[in-house]
């Protein structure tokens, strides 16, 4: 079939190329781009007859022509994605062809795209040296390429090269895997993990972000819940999974109902087991179906993150019983304070009145003894009886008597400064201690606790019950090494107070021999 012969002597190829591939149709897959190197036009135009109606895998072919290497040489740069060069060997030199052919592995770097060499004067380039020495992947004469070896030589570099760039993308996808998974690996928490599984899932698949995740836990019977979501599901977290749209919440639930993936024409679902009991499904919107290689990809990326989520989930109960064990440690310790608290108090005041007690009232009248003796200043200090207090407890009962304790101690309390301590020393016995306060300051104050008993009667279910206290008053004198010798004398006022009828305020330094006791001062 000599007519069947493409290439016969023909003119050399106007010095134009061709525009790059204008968009594919809505739907339709984008084409194989063939380059066709050559500087004679009628090989161009024969080339383009005998390859106008091929198809591979559902791809037409998007013919690009140069007409010379150096052209030829711009359009590759420019250019990705070039699947087959046809390439003539003498154009601007002897050598052009054979010289890009380098320039396309060395130079470019381009060790994909299929180079099929095609030469008029086979005599320059003899095949059996030129396939030894260069790194092309077909050698044809002209003379012996007909419409028909073209195209099986050219739907079979198509193949070879699909091969090519399914390895490549595999290799690429499992490179990203690597380098992802140490990131994924650093959190700790499942949601962002989850999240930032999804982000990765579709870096894997090369995909823009639009991805769910839902968990369930078979054991504990739960119904599947959102864990994340990202892109048009961001919100989605926390959600059940059958509040997603109804298209989708179905995909979910028979991803979980069959235990595998579910692959659309926009989107999958991948299926994966946690080892620690939990079930993953995770949806994924993509522009194509996935295919073999992307879905290879996925599983290896799956396998790699089931122990993650197994990790994170550990790590997340773990942090919840630290957390529970911390919260009832925090309890334990309030409740400790709040038992130190009470016992504090029930170890410092007097529980009837509210005032300091005895113990309480040495320690702090020590310290005010201690600052009075360093910046010599004056301490007073007075002791209050209540006057024949057994006879109220006698006539009116032990409750009216509590009830003249509390009224005795609200009144002196009304006579004194905020500075002034009192404290309940004994049965019916008081004592104040008044800081900063001389002995006529001390006797003053103790006149007018005095005097405020003495004026009304205290009041208790309606009885008037009179009360008055006899009270003796020291200051302290620089002497006195301990407060015990200031009250000592105070006792000793008081006991005057009460020898000279009751009802009265004595002062320790004031008292003579007429009083029955000797003058200490
Ligand atoms: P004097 O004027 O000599 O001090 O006579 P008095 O009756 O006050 O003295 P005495 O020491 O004989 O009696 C004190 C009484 O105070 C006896 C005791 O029952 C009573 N008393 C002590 N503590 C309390 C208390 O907490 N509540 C009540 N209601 N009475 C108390
Ligand atoms: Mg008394
Ligand atoms: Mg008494």
């Amino acid at each position: 079939m000599p007519n069947d012969f493409l290439f016969a002597d023909g003119d050399r190829a106007p010095d134009r190329e061709t525009p790059p591939p204008p968009p594919p149709p809505a739907g339709e897959p984008a084409p194989w781009l063939v380059l066709i190197v050559d500087d004679e036009a009628e090989i161009h135009a024969v080339t383009r007859l005998a390859l106008a109606r091929l198809r591979y895998r559902g791809r037409r072919l998007h013919l690009l022509s140069s007409s010379s290497a150096a052209e030829a040489e711009r359009v590759l740069r420019e250019t990705p994605d070039i699947a087959i060069v046809l390439l003539d060997v003498v154009m601007e030199t002897e050598d052009a062809g054979l010289k890009l052919v380098r320039t396309i592995r060395e130079t470019l770097g381009n060790q994909a795209v299929r180079i099929i060499l095609r030469t008029g004067q086979p005599g320059q380039a003899p095949e059996e040296d030129v396939v030894l020495a260069y790194d092309i992947n077909d050698y044809k004469s002209k003379t012996e390429l007909t419409a028909q070896k073209l195209f099986t030589t050219v739907v079979s570099a198509l193949r070879a090269y699909t091969d090519i760039q399914a390895l490549e993308s595999n290799r690429r996808g499992l490179q990203r895997i690597i380098q992802s998974t140490d990131r994924l690996f650093a959190l700790r928490r499942m949601q962002p993990f989850a999240a930032e599984v999804l982000i990765h899932l579709s870096e894997v698949l090369r995909v823009a972000p639009d991805a769910v995740l839902c968990a369930r836990c078979p054991e504990a019977g739960g119904a599947p819940a959102v864990l994340a979501g990202i892109g048009r599901h961001a919100g989605a977290s926390g959600e059940p999974a059958s509040a997603l749209d109804p298209a989708l919440a179905a995909v979910i639930a028979e991803t979980f109902r069959n235990k595998r993936g579910v692959h659309g024409p926009d989107g999958s679902a991948f299926y994966l087991r946690v080892p620690d009991g939990q079930e993953i499904a995770a949806w994924i919107r993509t522009d194509r179906p996935l295919d073999a290689v992307d879905r290879a990809l996925v599983e290896v990326f799956a396998s790699k993150i089931a122990i993650g989520f197994a990790n994170v989930s550990l790590y997340e109960r773990l942090r919840e019983a630290n957390e529970t064990l911390e919260r009832r440690v925090a309890e334990r310790t309030s409740a400790l304070e709040e038992a130190n608290v009470r016992l504090n108090r029930l170890a410092t005041l007097d529980s009837l009145t509210g005032v300091w007690n005895r113990r309480r009232f040495l320690e702090l009248a020590d310290a005010e003894l201690g600052r009075t003796r360093r910046h010599g200043r004056h301490l007073g200090i007075f002791l209050l009886d209540l006057d024949r207090f057994k006879a109220i407890n006698d006539t009116h009962g032990h409750a009216a008597g509590d009830e003249v304790l509390r009224t005795v101690v609200r009144r002196t309390r009304d006579a004194l400064r905020a500075s002034d301590h009192i404290a309940r020393f004994g049965g019916e016995e008081f004592v104040v201690l008044l800081p900063e306060t001389d002995g006529e300051g001390t006797a003053a104050v103790a006149e007018r606790v005095r005097a405020s008993l003495a004026a009304s009667p205290v009041m208790v279910d309606g009885r008037a019950v009179p009360v008055t206290g006899s009270l003796g008053v020291a200051s302290w004198i620089a002497a006195e090494t301990s407060i015990e010798q200031t009250l000592r004398r105070a006792d000793v006022a008081l006991y005057a107070a009460k020898q000279a009828g009751r009802n009265r305020v004595r002062r320790a330094e004031l008292l003579d021999r007429a009083d029955g006791l000797t003058q200490i001062a």
